[in-house]
Order: structure tokens, then sequence, then C-alpha cells
């Protein structure tokens, strides 16, 4: 039986890769990061349970990608370098197969990003994978929430709504063909936090979030935030492969209320356009201008002929939702 203690040493520890802004990592009761000059500390944690988050018996590797994938796009979606992390775990049982692949999939991404693990706590529990991310970001160079501006374009990343037709498919909403189903659930299972693109932008775009819960309702944070409205054209946002072979209904519903797309929604100034555009391509992102922000409060849909649509954009909650 492996204790605590040997599983954290095999499955999650490592020697430092970048000692140099880790001066110690997993093993001494705290961590110790060593930000750059004049950087601030970007953290932000993001906890995934099974069966609320996840289907039981979820695969190992894709689990591990995914848990800290949405982390990634936190620090994304402020302009923020990754720096390091901590994985608060609990197991139901120590099963050295689960583990391997749950740890190959977390740390292949960890060195994508060039981002350390550094610490965490693991107990035994109903499955539950909690990642605490730290990334750093200049001074007043964070795109935060609160700072869209009246007349900005609003942007979004990449594309919408393939994980949230697997879903369907997934739970029997619908009927997708095995091929489609498995190219949307790994959209699902395998999300790409825009890590690049986000830094790209700093200097460019105003505010940013990432998507986790749904389009409208995540821009509706910025919305509030910044104290602005929106309109936004529902035809123009980009709908993932999959989808864009279903109904305009269920395009026009998944790419505004999904979730678990993990692309960036952002704004800038129309004078941006070009910069906005080049700093997508420096990436190899693509970037699709949606709408604009108001001074009116509120979000407004409109279809091609800038007829307003009659849509729910309810984004998931906890707490409210089925
Ligand atoms: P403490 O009793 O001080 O909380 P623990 O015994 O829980 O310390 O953990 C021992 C060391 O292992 C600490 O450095 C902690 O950060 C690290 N650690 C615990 N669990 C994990 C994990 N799942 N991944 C990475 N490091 C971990
Ligand atoms: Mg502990």
């Amino acid at each position: 039986m492996l204790s605590e203690f040997d599983l954290i040493a095999k499955y999650f520890t490592r020697p430092l890769r970048r000692a140099d802004r880790c001066a110690l990592g997993v093993g001494d009761d705290c961590a110790l990061l060593t930000p750059s000059p004049g950087m601030q500390i970007a953290v932000s944690t993001d906890m995934l349970v099974e069966g609320r988050h996840f289907f039981a018996g979820a695969e190992p590797a894709k689990l591990g990608h995914k848990c800290l994938a949405v982390n990634l796009s936190d620090l994304a979606a402020m302009g923020a370098k990754p720096l390091a992390f901590t994985l608060a775990l609990a197991l139901p049982e120590a099963n050295p197969d689960w583990l391997a692949a749950f740890s190959g999939g977390l740390l292949a991404l960890a060195d994508l990003h060039d981002c350390e693990l550094i610490g965490g706590d693991t107990t035994k529990g109903p499955l539950t994978i909690c990642i605490t991310v730290f990334g750093e970001v200049p001074l007043a160079a964070a795109l935060r929430r609160d700072a869209a501006k009246v007349d900005d374009d609003i942007w979004v990343s990449g594309s919408l709504g393939d994980a949230r037709l697997a879903l369907a498919g997934y739970r029997n909403e619908l009927r997708l063909e095995p091929g489609a189903q498995q190219a949307a659930g790994e959209r699902m299972h395998a999300p790409t936090p825009r890590v690049a693109l986000g830094l790209a932008l700093r200097g460019i775009a105003h505010a940013a979030i990432d998507i986790s819960d749904g389009l409208g309702g995540d821009l509706q944070h910025i919305l509030d935030r910044s104290q602005v409205g929106a309109s936004l054209q529902i035809d123009a946002l980009p709908a993932g492969p999959i989808l864009s072979r279903q109904s305009q209904t269920l395009r026009r519903n998944f790419c505004l209320a999904g979730g678990d797309d993990y692309e960036l929604c952002f704004t800038a100034a129309p004078a941006q356009r070009e910069q906005v555009l080049a700093a997508a391509q420096k990436v190899g992102v693509a970037v699709t201008r949606i709408g604009c922000i108001e001074a009116q409060p509120g979000l407004r849909l409109l279809d091609l002929s800038n007829q307003p649509v009659a849509l729910d954009v309810t984004s998931f909650d906890h707490f409210s939702s089925p």
C-alpha cells in the first residue's frame, strides 16, 4: 500500500525546473516563490468535484490536464504568465495506475506552460481536485473585468459551443455520430488555455474574462464590473467545427450559454483592431469581433439584419442550474 508520503514523493515531486523563480518546492511547510522585480502575483483557485464537474470514472490523464487547464485559463484572462501551482487532492483510494495517468496529464500541461508544482495537500475522500495557480503580471498591466470602455469592440478567441454539444450527446439530449461525439468530447475533456493570447493582449485589450460558464453570463460579469452594456451579433459567434453543422437554434444557444469553452472574451478600442489581429496571429489563435460595448446597461442580441433576438443568456450556476 502506498502511504500518503510515498504517493506525494512518487507522483507529485520532481526536481525544481525553475529554481530562479521557485526557491523551495514540495517538501517543506511552505513553498517559496521569487517574483521578478516590478511584477504583481496573480492568484486563482478552481476546484473540480467528481460527479459535478466531471463524470465518475473520467479518464485520469485528461482529468489531470483539465484541472490545470481551467486554472491556467484564469491566468490567461488576466494577461498573467504562469509561475507555479499547488494541488489539493482528495482521493477515495491510492490507485497507482490512476495516479500515474493523472500526474502524467497534469505535469505534461504544466511543462508546456513552464508552471511548477510547488506543493499541495493530499487526503482520503470523495475525488476532488483543487488547484491554485500563481502567475505574474507587470504592475497595472492585468486585464481586469472592470476595464471595458464604451465603444470598445468585443472579441472572442477560438470557437464556442463544442464542449456543450458533447455534453448534450453524453446526456442523450441529442444524438451525434460517433466521430463527432469523440471530436466534441475532446473539446470538453481537454480544453486549451489561451495563455499566449492573454500575454499578447497586454497593453492592447482593456477588459478580459475566460469563458467557463457560457459567453453570455461571463460577458455580463465584464458589463457589471465595468458598469456598461453591450450588443452582440448572435450569428457572428464562432461556433466550433462540430456545432457548425447543427441547427441555427442549437448554434445560437450553445455559443451563447454553453460553457466549458475556456476561450477568452475581451474588449479593445476600435483603434486597436489591427493590433488585436496581429497579436492573435503571432500566437496562432483565431479571434472574432462579436459586438460592442455601449453605455446603455444590459446585453442586447442582434441578428444579421440588426434585429433584436430574444434568447435566454443565463449561464451555468451551481446553485440555481439543474
Ligand atoms: P503539512 O502537514 O505541513 O500540511 P503535508 O504533510 O500535508 O504537509 O505535505 C507534505 C509536503 O508535500 C508539503 O510540502 C506539501 O506542500 C506537499 N504536498 C502534499 N500533497 C501534495 C500534492 N498532492 N501535490 C504536491 N505536493 C503536495
Ligand atoms: Mg497538509
